[in-house]
């Protein structure tokens, strides 16, 4: 048995999230967690809420809320929508927990102490009406290059120019639009990555079965025009962790906070201390998966995210880590997804195109949308979610395939042979074949599973359901129960015990479909199927079993037009 870390990239607090946020990082971390479970290794799986920074406060303000309820309630629209979509963390966490303004502090003082915090004076916009500082971006004005009016301080997205709010005319307040703005002196701490740059790329190189879209774009960033900067990590800011330096006090820097991206990644700690106080247990049983001095030794740790959180993880949070000097354990395997696009265009939260996680959950259960999303995962290039292939893919794989197997095999077995596993007749040559081609194809899948390969593991699990279906065809137990009822109940027994096997390797893609499954056939023993001769026997003769309800529905083409037509656009 194995000890298995996961983390997901955390989603961040201001909405609800698409699906193409779903499928880059929490939806397949979920499956690498289910399976994990299923081979019977020890799995911690941890996901928060991402909770810090301007944008926080900006959504709260617009809803006209303090910024600490803001955040507390959609911490819990989120953990609802995560359930409703089964993902199966051990711990939904928030980044504003107290464990983490702990261990952010603890990590901050740390880094101090070993010479890579570097304290920096500059200047930056103050807007006296709003009362603090705003970040490049929170202020507007006109473009010095190309006259645009609406220029934004980091960037004029008319021109592309890169830009310094100083270098706006009539700059004004984006949040107020006040332009009483003057610049003020400010003191700041910068991470010094410069200065951990050879450990981190020998670590990098040390990774030789990373992705390759993984490690290039550490690369890139480690490497490309003057390298790896340091990075300030703090802020003028109301609404974070406030800065200090472990428990102690930091001079200069009262009433300033932790950037977010500083704190972000620390909550993955932060969240097992969470998970450790939520069931009452002590320091010791989250160390155990993170402190290599204290049990964590053994732990495989897996983070899943989609590509462009790739830079902090292999560089800003091993950052982090290494400049500690503490023994925390390091990520072994960096999975990450490139996007999900949506209907010829890109999947906008801004202007609220494509579908929300709310939204799916209200017109169809999750499998569905597991299913889909999984065997579409963007791995090897981007992809596109398209309603006429949800369409297919739902009623081909789901309906036809999977669906309609369990659907003929126990209508078929009631009415011919009552509601128990028939006792009668041999398997034969045809069965022989079927278990032999389930070995072959359940090697490979749990291959893929275990290498995280998503879609290939989808097309396996498929091509799993499907054999069990030509098996049906070609034993055709309607037709020989008229004239050998023995051997029809033998084809019986094994396309019963197929549907319990078919549970247990579905299980982490559709796990709601899965328990039905397992339900109709009577059955708890969810054991991976290793052993497949004798996983076709498990459910012996004379044990019972029922008809499940239909296990998935087909969506019609009225719906499928009906659903393309409502989420064009803007969201309601
Ligand atoms: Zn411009």
């Amino acid at each position: 048995m194995a000890r298995i870390l996961i983390t997901s990239a955390i989603p961040y607090i201001n909405g609800i999230k698409h699906l193409g946020n779903l499928v880059g990082s929490q939806l397949p971390a979920d499956l690498f967690a289910r399976f994990n479970r299923a081979m019977g290794h020890e799995v911690m799986f941890i996901c928060a809420t991402d909770e810090h920074g301007t944008p926080a406060e900006l959504a709260a303000a617009k809803a006209g809320k303090p910024v600490e309820e803001y955040c507390a309630e959609m911490h819990e629209v989120q953990k609802k929508l995560a359930e409703g979509f089964r993902l199966s963390f051990d711990h939904f966490g928030r980044s504003s927990s107290q464990r983490n303004h702990r261990l952010t502090q603890h990590f901050a003082g740390k880094l101090a102490e070993n010479g890579f915090i570097e304290e920096v004076v500059e200047k930056q916009v103050f807007s006296i009406d709003d009362n603090r500082f705003l970040p490049d971006r929170y202020i507007t004005g006109t473009c010095p290059n190309c006259g645009y009016e609406a220029a934004r301080g980091d960037q004029c997205e008319n021109c592309t120019k890169q830009l310094d709010p100083t270098d706006l005319i009539n700059p004004r307040s984006s949040i107020s639009g006040s332009t009483n703005l003057e610049v003020r002196e400010t003191k700041h701490l910068y991470l010094k990555q410069r200065a951990l740059k050879d450990k981190l790329e020998a670590w990098i190189d040390s990774k030789t079965d990373w992705p390759i879209l993984t490690t290039s774009i550490a690369k890139k960033w480690l490497n490309d025009g003057d390298g790896l900067q340091d990075r300030g990590i703090t802020r003028d800011l109301y609404w974070g962790i406030p800065v200090k330096k472990g428990d102690q006090p930091w001079p200069g820097m009262e009433g300033k906070v932790f950037y977010v991206w500083f704190d972000a990644p620390i909550e993955y700690i932060a969240g097992t201390a969470e998970w450790a106080d939520a069931h009452g247990l002590d320091d010791a049983a989250w160390e155990r998966w993170w402190r290599t001095d204290k049990g964590a030794a053994d732990v495989t740790y897996y983070q899943f995210m989609g590509k462009d959180n790739v830079p902090f993880h292999t560089l800003s949070f091993p950052a982090t880590i290494l400049g500690s000097g503490e023994p925390w354990k390091l990520v072994d395997y960096l999975k990450s997804f490139n996007y999900l696009n949506y209907d010829g265009g890109q999947f906008s939260t801004s202007q609220g195109r494509g579908v929300f996680m709310d939204q799916a959950l209200s017109i169809l259960p999750a499998d569905y949308w597991r299913w889909w999303l999984l065997s579409h995962a963007p791995e090897s290039s981007d992809s596109e979610f398209t309603w006429e292939n949800f369409q297919t893919s739902v009623n081909k794989d789901l309906a036809d395939v999977l669906g309609n197997f369990v659907s003929r095999v126990t209508k078929f077995a009631v009415s011919k042979f009552g509601n128990q596993v028939p006792a009668g007749g041999e398997f034969g040559p045809l069965e022989t074949a079927l278990i032999a081609d389930l070995g072959a194809r359940i090697a490979d899948y749990t291959r893929f599973m275990e290498q995280m390969e998503v879609r290939k593991a989808a097309a396996e699990l498929r091509a799993i359901w499907v054999i069990g279906n030509e098996y049906l065809q070609s034993a055709a137990p309607w037709s020989v129960v008229k004239t050998d009822p023995e051997q029809a109940q033998a084809i019986v027994r094994l396309s019963l015990n197929l549907i319990r096997v078919y549970a247990v390797l579905s299980a982490p893609f559709i796990p709601d479909a899965a328990a039905t499954m397992m339900q109709a056939v009577g059955s708890e023993d969810w054991t991976w199927p290793a052993d497949i001769p004798a996983a076709m026997r498990t459910l012996a003769p004379g044990h019972a079993f029922t008809v499940p309800e239909n296990l998935f529905r087909k969506i019609t083409d009225e719906e499928r037009a009906d659903w393309q037509a409502r989420f064009s656009g803007i969201r309601a």
